[in-house]
């Protein structure tokens, strides 16, 4: 039996028992998350978080990307949602490599250049890295300022989440 079979029997007994009919399509703590897709982090866990309490946004890495913002503007402007939480964690795969050497290994193995993605987002500093993403977000025109947007280091070896502090700018010294 592959995984596919063997998730979709599970599926069986989870609609089986289901019970979560009820809930409304705007999150009812109007929260919005982006986090990595890691496999370690369950988020709703994590977070505390029941089925319909917050929007889950992830891909490789927990990055502010395009598509990324396309989900957070939907779920603030059409759902309501206020705070946004960012969420990278330690021991991601994406500090273990480099954009351009990834993309040169599989132009090499395929024989084809891609036009996508544009990038992979692999980083090398963690708290670097959540400050960016933080900033995409903030400076992002239709994202309104008064939302919330904290960002977070997840520590995978005891569940904990660091909160990253917001980089400030500093005054250049005379
Ligand atoms: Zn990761």
């Amino acid at each position: 039996m592959s995984i596919t079979d063997e998730v979709l029997k599970a599926n069986e007994t989870y609609a089986g028992s289901f019970n979560l009919g009820h809930l409304s399509l705007p999150p009812a703590r109007k929260l919005a998350v982006v986090a990595c897709m890691d496999a370690r982090l369950i988020v709703s866990q994590i977070l505390g978080l029941r089925a319909g309490d917050a929007h889950i946004i992830r891909n490789a890495g927990g990055i502010v990307t395009e598509d990324a913002l396309r989900s957070l503007i939907i779920s603030h402007q059409l759902l309501g949602t206020q705070e946004f939480i960012i969420i990278n964690h330690t021991d991601c795969g994406m500090l273990t490599f480099k954009d351009e050497d990834l993309r040169s290994k599989l132009q090499k193995q395929t024989g084809t250049a891609a036009v996508a993605p544009a990038a992979f987002h692999a980083f090398n500093n963690l708290e670097e890295n959540v400050r960016q993403q933080i900033q995409k977000v903030r400076s992002h025109p239709w994202i309104p300022k008064h939302i919330s947007v904290r960002g977070f280091v997840y520590d995978v070896k005891t569940g904990r989440l660091q909160e990253v502090a917001e980089a400030h700018a500093v005054s250049s010294v005379v």
